[in-house]
């Protein structure tokens, strides 16, 4: 691994590369943007590169010593601090007063091994108040030769105090083609068109494009393209036998809504003459053209408007049955 090796961050990494070779190492970054887009990545690379025995051109080399360390997470000067959750149910962790005065102990001394001791602090919008009051310390009297690299996806949720002393290093979403590229470096074998869709699903975010592959997409996408082209209100046996099912698996209704939606939107625009190459369900283009033939736009969009206004209405914590039924009388007027 390398800088080269994270893709679609050009500019932050160059950023940071021009940092090092300007000998202008900040005392505190903070690598911000939304999703799994590469932060943490960057953040390990930085460390590398900064205490590499063999940098290479502002890069780290990957294979000496102190690389191997960092990247096992066992170099004594490199300290992960992330969130940890009180108990298992806890829907989010935090960081805590407790870590960061664990963390102070250990950083009032010079580096063990390498040039610099780095904290890389992850997930930092999860520091508490008084965590965030103990660190803040830290950040406006650094110890020596210590670099602190903030990570964050929501840095409003972070004290205005510890971003004015931190230097900003935007990271950018990645684009469909890039996410796609990657999947597919990871997963040679699945069927390309399949990871396009995952990749435009996924609002630019790898993680979520990796978590997409676990889905039961063609079994949502099934269920939706069958009921659109069956569905009316002489076929109301389908209606009810829809709606059965779906109350068995009502924790998925909200990806078979979200397929839905994404298939409609797909008849709609086949509808206006649109092509293969701006549809997202690519691999389903031929039969996605034989539904469009036969339905009419203005009940495609009437179909699409059914499913957004009933995911709203999901989120707003409406009874997901009745939600459902709602929406399926509504595609029967709209057939
Ligand atoms: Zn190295």
């Amino acid at each position: 691994m390398s800088f080269k090796k994270i893709l679609g961050q050009k500019q932050p990494i160059e950023i940071l590369q021009n940092s090092i070779q300007t000998q202008n190492l900040a005392h505190a970054y903070l690598f911000f943007g939304q999703g799994t887009v590469g932060k943490r990545t960057a953040a390990l690379e930085f460390a590398k590169t900064i205490n590499c025995l063999n940098p290479n051109d502002q890069d780290n080399c990957g294979e000496c010593l102190s690389c191997e360390k960092i990247q096992k997470q066992i170099h004594p000067d490199i300290f992960f601090i992330e969130p940890t959750k009180t108990s298992a149910t806890a829907r989010e962790g935090f960081i805590r007063i407790d870590d960061i005065r664990e963390l102070q102990k250990k950083i009032i001394y010079l580096p063990f091994e390498g040039k610099y001791k780095i904290v890389i602090v992850d997930q930092a919008e999860q520091l508490n108040l008084q965590a965030a009051n103990a660190f803040l310390k830290s950040l406006e009297e650094p110890p020596k030769a210590t670099i602190f690299i903030l990570i964050a996806s929501n840095i409003y949720r972070l004290i205005p105090t510890i971003l004015s002393r931190c230097q900003g290093v935007r990271f950018n979403l990645l684009t469909p083609d890039l996410i796609q590229q990657i999947l597919l470096a990871e997963n040679p074998e699945d069927d390309p068109d399949l990871l396009r869709l995952k990749a435009s699903k996924a609002n630019g975010d790898l993680e979520r494009a990796r978590e997409n592959a676990s889905l039961n997409f063609a079994d949502f996408r099934e269920n939706a393209l069958n009921l659109i082209n069956e569905i009316s209100f002489k076929r109301m046996d389908l209606t009810f036998k829809f709606a059965r099912e779906w109350k068995k698996r009502s924790a998925e209704i909200p990806e078979m809504l979200d397929e839905m939606s994404y298939i409609l939107r797909d008849l709609a625009i086949i509808k206006l003459g649109c092509s293969k190459e701006d549809i997202f369900n690519v691999d389903l283009f031929e039969s996605l053209k034989s539904t469009a033939e036969k339905k009419q736009l203005r009940s495609l969009n009437k179909m699409f408007e059914a499913t957004i206004e009933s995911k709203t209405d999901l989120k707003s914590n409406l009874n997901a049955q009745l939600t459902l039924e709602s929406m399926l009388i509504k595609f029967c007027e709209a057939s």
